[in-house]
């Protein structure tokens, strides 16, 4: 089994069987002395990700909303488990609810390192935190005329 992992599992420190590989940006972003050392330990494979890829990540993460959410490293991870969902075998690691999302909308398996998985696709909508209504879309509550804040969908769980 390939893992494409994102800082999550580095920062949590779990232990996985298989292949595990990332992104230069996610080493990049680790910080502390024992996330990187759990990073070495565990014998990852870091690879750049593929241009055509990142441009289909970002392309898919407009139309979920969850653009304004993730960052470069988020899109590079993503990019990087597309390419390899495409011919293996493959799930990707990350606690990041705006990543899991969009894998799952991009087809790709996904797995948390410490966080609970999410059941249920998440989507945006709409808060009015003037009359604590909710809308599907909108930027003000057609009811008293706040401006609408974006808010995750809670998930059933
Ligand atoms: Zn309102």
């Amino acid at each position: 089994m390939i893992y494409i992992a994102d800082s999550s599992l580095f920062i949590i420190g779990k232990r996985i069987e298989g292949n595990i590989i990332t992104v230069p940006s996610v080493g990049e972003e680790l910080r502390d002395e024992t996330s990187r050392t759990t990073m070495e330990l565990m014998n990852v494979r870091i690879e750049p990700p593929l241009k055509s890829f990142i441009r289909e990540v970002t392309l898919k993460a407009g139309l979920t909303k969850d653009s304004e959410e993730l960052s470069k490293t988020d899109i590079d991870i993503l990019a990087k488990a597309l390419e390899y969902s495409r011919k293996e075998d493959v799930v990707l690691i990350s606690d990041d609810y705006a990543v899991q999302n969009t894998a799952i909308h991009l087809g790709i398996k996904v797995m948390p390192a410490g966080q609970k998985k999410i059941r249920d696709v998440l989507l945006w909508e709409k808060f009015c935190f003037g009359c604590k209504r909710r809308f599907p879309q909108g930027d003000e509550c057609p009811v008293c005329g706040t401006a609408l804040k974006k808010i995750r969908k809670k998930n059933r769980n």
